[in-house]
């Protein structure tokens, strides 16, 4: 295993881009904000299965935090970070200094499409902003044939193959299933700063999605009994600030009332003081109909 080829700089990547011989011109991007874990590293596994080159990038976006959130003190584990892509078989790594990406003066942004305001959009305004902005931006500069994404950042996703479809932009966008540790827990840069007592806590998530799709499987159909069963699951375990505990039409996150088509059941919750997400698909199968 060689070590991936770290670059820094817009030209540089450009240019490694322009270079690759015509053989080997299939190109699979994953975008990151580092902290790497297990599920950053699937989607890399997945870019080097389906493509000749992965590239990733590791870049703390300042444009989709909040003035109240941990941009400062986000993880930065760089040296890890290049381990862990060695061993998925990396082959670029783009790692830009924030200047590069926001030079004095940058003051374009993507206006994100109508899926990005619901939830995560009411609670942080601002959020996919940043993020379809720093997503463009990284296509532009690694003009990859796929970009891969997680489940884990649902909402995300579908902004993402939005913005992909609205603007022609050449790319396939392939969403990846969750990647979660054995005891349900959805892999995040932000569990390590959770403490032993609220790592425990913070199994509520998985496991009112859990109790979800075992309830939808019995024949429950009615949205607000399941979400107010959501609800009351991380109550009980303790968990106060629930910014929400909802299922969506998992196409257009439109609020439902019955189970009638394919749904998405998303949790945003403050376990102590880290803002943890998960979610799961809920197939309404015709065998599973009342
Ligand atoms: P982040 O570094 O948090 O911006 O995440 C980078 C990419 O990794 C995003 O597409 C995430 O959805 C994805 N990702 C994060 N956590 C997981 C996970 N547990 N399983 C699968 N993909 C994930």
């Amino acid at each position: 295993m060689t070590s991936p080829r770290v670059i820094s700089s817009i030209v540089e990547m450009q240019g490694a881009m322009r270079e690759l011989p015509r053989a080997e011109r299939k190109v699979g991007l994953v975008p990151t904000m580092g902290a790497l874990h297990e599920g950053h590293l699937s989607l890399v596994r997945r870019a080097k299965s389906e493509c000749d080159v992965a590239v990733a990038t590791i870049f703390v976006n300042p444009a989709q935090f909040g003035p109240q959130e941990d941009f400062s003190k986000y993880p930065r584990t760089l040296d890890a970070d290049l381990k862990a892509l060695q061993s998925a078989n990396c082959d670029l790594v783009f790692i830009p200094s924030r200047e590069e990406m926001y030079p004095l003066g940058a003051s374009t942004f993507v206006e994100p499409p109508a899926v990005a305001q619901p939830l995560e959009g009411v609670c942080r305004p601002g959020h996919f902003r940043g993020v379809a902005t720093i997503v463009l931006k990284l296509l532009n500069v690694v003009p990859a044939d796929r970009a891969y994404f997680g489940q884990k950042d649902y909402q995300q996703a579908l902004v993402i193959e939005r913005m992909v479809a609205d603007l022609n932009l050449p790319i396939q966008v392939v969403v990846c299933p969750i990647v979660r540790e054995p005891d349900g827990l959805a892999m995040s840069s932000r569990n390590r700063y959770l403490s032993a007592s609220e790592r425990h806590q913070a199994l509520a998530l998985s496991r009112a999605l859990k109790m979800v799709q075992g309830n939808l499987s019995r024949g429950e159909r009615d949205v607000a009994v399941l979400n107010r069963q959501m609800q009351q699951t991380l109550e009980a375990a303790g968990i106060e600030r629930i910014d929400y505990a909802t299922i969506a039409d998992a196409r257009t996150l439109a609020e439902m009332t019955r189970l009638d088509r394919p749904a998405v059941a998303l949790i945003a919750a403050l376990v102590g003081t880290t803002r943890l997400i998960d979610n799961c698909l809920l197939e309404i199968s015709t065998a599973q109909e009342s």
